[in-house]
């Protein structure tokens, strides 16, 4: 840590001949790489990091995945955040923020800032009456997949409410475990909000191939001592319950700080990532964006958005108007581990997208494409990475496709280009 950013720290304090004091609320992925990219940036004033968790930062795609089983032990981020020069402030709740003073309020006391960076992330969604509820998880947090670890061990009999991304997911590693697996899904199919059911229709097959049972229809109606009841009256004996059903952005603590948030509490950001409130950015999947490219606010609750959204803030934040930044108007991105498969999907599809198989759902690699009057939109691709990689760059192009050659697997889809 440089003089200054000690002197900082001590006397929370700012020396108006130094550079602006950078603090980041949230300390997940897009938190970690804002302050890693300022650095990449030159940005040489004070970094902190603030963190509700007491954990290093660590990354949570693992958690449904390696961890979850054992295979690994944790995925604490591979960062020297001291030799970076980045304040680590762990076990530290941000719990407001009074903007016009440029002020946060924290557990641990108010921390002045100059740029402040939200990068609170999201929380999953709670199934209604179970907070607290023995033997009732969810999975975001290391914390959670260490609970859910002993379970998995025992062989455990669990019922997974919701077969959207982590529910497919967890039921995957709970079926790998020898566990007794049930997946209750109240839409009719799996992954409703953000597949279309002809595509959704051999991924349900995945459930059953892997020894799950998938209901569909069901609702909860409430979770008794080792069961849970569904409305129709049927009762599914569970050792565990785990639910995914969605998740929304961590804002609740920006409630009156007159930054503005948008649908489900997103904060409402720029295509340079600022807030509604001078000097306040935020990145991940707190914050939703213009995206020209789709002509619509994106909020994004993937990886990939995590990792890119910062570059474009602390680019802002190090260039200070002195630079020419492009806009963040990235071709979303997101990978999925289920059931044996890698399930990729990139770009973003409107219901009224012509939709274009390559390949037959029935075989173990099958592609799906998106185009908007022939413009490539959208690819999903299960375990055909090549697809995927062709269609990311295309879709970054605005590339039109000949739609009988990009229905035709055999032919690479970088050759399916209109001519
Ligand atoms: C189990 C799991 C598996 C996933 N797998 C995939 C995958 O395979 N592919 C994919 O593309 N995406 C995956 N994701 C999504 C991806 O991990 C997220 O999009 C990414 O973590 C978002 O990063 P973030 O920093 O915006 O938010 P988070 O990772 O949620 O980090 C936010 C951090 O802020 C902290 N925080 C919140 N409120 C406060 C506060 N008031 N004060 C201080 N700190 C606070 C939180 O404790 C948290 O550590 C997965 C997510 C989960 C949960």
């Amino acid at each position: 840590m440089s003089e200054q950013q000690q002197r900082t720290e001590r006397t929370g304090r700012h020396d108006e001949r130094t550079e602006r004091r950078v603090v980041i609320a949230g300390a997940g992925m897009a938190g970690v790489q804002t302050a890693v990219a300022l650095r990449e940036q030159g940005f040489a004033g004070p970094v902190t990091l603030i963190g509700a968790e007491p954990h290093q930062p660590y990354d949570r795609p693992p958690l449904s995945k390696a961890v979850l089983l054992g295979k690994a032990e944790e995925s604490a981020f591979d960062i020297d955040f001291d030799g970076l020069g980045i304040a680590l402030r762990l076990g530290c709740e941000v719990t407001g923020v009074r903007a016009g003073a440029h002020e946060l309020d924290t557990s641990a006391g108010p921390v002045p800032y100059d740029v402040l960076v939200l990068a609170t992330g999201a929380e999953p969604v709670a199934l209604p009456g179970t907070d607290g509820v023995p033997g009732v998880h969810l999975l975001r947090t290391l914390d959670d997949a260490a609970r859910l670890r002993p379970v998995l061990e025992a062989g455990h009999t669990v019922v997974v409410v919701g077969a959207g991304w982590i529910g497919a997911e967890f039921a995957t590693a709970a079926r790998a475990a020898g566990c007794a697996v049930t997946v209750v899904e109240a839409a009719d199919r799996p992954l409703a909000g953000s597949l279309p059911a002809e595509v959704t229709a051999p991924m349900a097959d995945w459930y059953e191939q892997s020894g799950a049972r998938l209901l569909t229809g069901a609702r909860v109606a409430r979770i008794e001592p080792g069961a849970v009841v569904l409305a129709d009256g049927r009762t599914l004996p569970a050792d565990a319950v785990v639910v995914g059903i969605g998740a929304r952005p961590a804002t609740g603590w920006l409630a009156g700080s007159g930054i503005a948030l948008g649908p489900e509490g997103a904060v409402t950001a720029d295509a340079a990532l600022r807030t509604s409130q001078p000097d306040v950015y935020a990145v991940g999947d707190c914050a939703s964006f213009p995206s020209a490219r789709y002509g619509s606010r994106l909020v994004v609750h993937h990886w990939d958005n995590a990792l890119q959204g910062p570059r474009t803030a602390a680019a802002h934040i190090a260039a200070q108007g002195a630079a020419e930044v492009p806009p963040y108007d990235p071709v979303p991105y997101f990978w999925s581990e289920q059931f044996d498969r890698f399930v990729q999907y990139a770009g973003h599809h409107a219901d009224a997208d012509t939709l274009l198989w390559r390949g037959d759902p029935a075989d173990p690699a099958w592609s799906v494409c998106w185009l908007r009057d022939g413009v490539l939109a959208a690819v999903l691709a299960v375990g055909r990475p090549r697809d995927l990689a062709q269609g990311r760059r295309l879709i970054e192009a605005g590339a039109r496709l000949d739609a009988e050659r990009a229905g035709d697997p055999s032919v690479p889809l970088k050759s399916a280009v209109a001519s």
